[in-house]
């Protein structure tokens, strides 16, 4: 999608710290971390938010969450655990509408979230 950072950061035309890649989803680290360790989760391909999604992309969905697990283990920042969170939409706090994924680790977060 013309103009998406997201987008662009996925197909390498803006640069990131990247930490992970594979054909389908693309990591690397939040310009603006939240934690310690604070790594955005992305598919390659263009979705506006969880509220984009149908049947055909259960596969990438879960297949995101394995790169997440394998991700944090590689951390050790993240060895007693971490933060997955997804900010959908306006009242979901969204500002980049490339749908994403936020791995935070490396402190302990406060429940319920603000
Ligand atoms: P959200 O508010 O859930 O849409 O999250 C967007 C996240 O993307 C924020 O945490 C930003 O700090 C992060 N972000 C925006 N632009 C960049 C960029 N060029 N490189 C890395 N992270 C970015
Ligand atoms: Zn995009």
């Amino acid at each position: 999608m013309d103009n998406c950072i997201f987008c662009k950061i996925g197909a390498r035309e803006v640069s990131s710290y990247k930490v992970y890649e594979d054909e389908e989803i693309f990591a690397f680290k939040d310009v603006n971390p939240q934690a310690p360790v604070h790594v955005v989760i992305i598919p390659k391909k263009h979705m506006g938010g969880l509220n984009d999604i149908s049947d055909k992309d259960e596969k990438m969905l879960g297949h995101i969450q394995v790169a997440a697990s394998k991700i944090a283990n590689y951390f050790p920042e993240m060895k007693n655990g971490f933060r997955i969170v997804n900010n959908c939409g306006i009242d979901g706090g969204q500002t980049v509408l490339h749908m994403h994924y936020h791995l935070l680790g490396g402190r302990s977060f406060n429940w319920p979230p603000g």
